[in-house]
């Protein structure tokens, strides 16, 4: 066993009513590592970023810095520092930035720390958080992690309909939270951005982990067999 790895998971077994979706998952993030899980649409990607942030699986185990939290509530997860990066909806849209951010962080000292990092953010900090760009609002629901990182970062498609300069400047966000040593795992559908910055791969297909390993050992054959389900 790893006892270094702050978040796993160990057997999942999880779906929505009759339909399994996850067939016997095992997943371990350590701290101060990315984990980067791929896979084809519909393959459980989502799913197993619910089940480690809020959903209770059918059979199996999670388990945060080795405590057994399966059937903890999403709240009660969330405090213990399981953070699921929002997909927009984590804003206020009607709120402005400043707004938005006293809602996470209170103290105005650690709003300065926010925008001393992100100077585009304190030049809209009077704008509603709903007229900024999506890559914006993604990066404004990322920014309270900054100031308090959290034990596990989960991001699910974090680049999806983002334009490449807010996806560089999410992952370098990504980038920072790994060096403080906040567990990451991020989702994607395609190997993308994600690839030079994950120290583990792992190819989700039909509802199981069909092989993981080292960044190291991911190329042009291991994408391309993971994807066609050879792996
Ligand atoms: P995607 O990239 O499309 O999100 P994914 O790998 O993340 O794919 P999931 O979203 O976990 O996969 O979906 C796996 C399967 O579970 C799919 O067949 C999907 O239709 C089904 N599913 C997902 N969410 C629900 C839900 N809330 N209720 C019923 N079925 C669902």
């Amino acid at each position: 066993a790893q006892p270094d790895a702050v978040l796993r998971l160990e057997g999942i077994v999880a779906g929505y009513g009759d339909a399994t979706v996850l067939r016997g998952v095992d997943l371990a993030v350590p701290a101060g590592k990315v984990v980067a899980l791929l896979g084809a649409n519909g393959a459980g990607k989502s799913t197993a970023c619910a089940v480690a942030g809020s959903m209770v699986p059918t059979a199996g185990r999670v388990l945060l810095d080795g405590e057994d939290i399966t059937n903890w509530p999403a709240h009660r997860r969330a405090r213990a520092g399981i953070y699921l990066a929002p997909e927009g909806r984590g804003v206020f849209p009607s709120l402005t930035v400043e707004e938005n951010l006293t809602t996470w962080l209170p103290s105005a000292a650690d709003r300065e720390k926010v925008y001393e990092r992100l100077s585009h953010l304190a030049d809209r900090r009077t704008v509603a958080a709903g007229a900024l760009s999506g890559g914006e609002q993604q990066i404004l629901a990322l920014a309270p992690a900054l100031v308090r990182p959290p034990r596990v970062l989960i991001a699910d498609e974090p680049s999806l309909g983002l334009a490449p300069l807010i996806v560089e400047q999410i992952f370098e966000l990504f980038g920072e939270l790994r060096d403080r040593g906040v567990a990451l795992l991020v989702v994607e559908e395609k190997a993308s951005e994600v690839l030079a910055l994950a120290d583990t791969v792992a190819f989700m297909r039909l509802g199981q982990i069909s092989w993981t390993g080292p960044r190291s050992e991911v190329d042009e054959e291991r994408l391309t067999s993971a994807y066609l389900g050879l792996a």
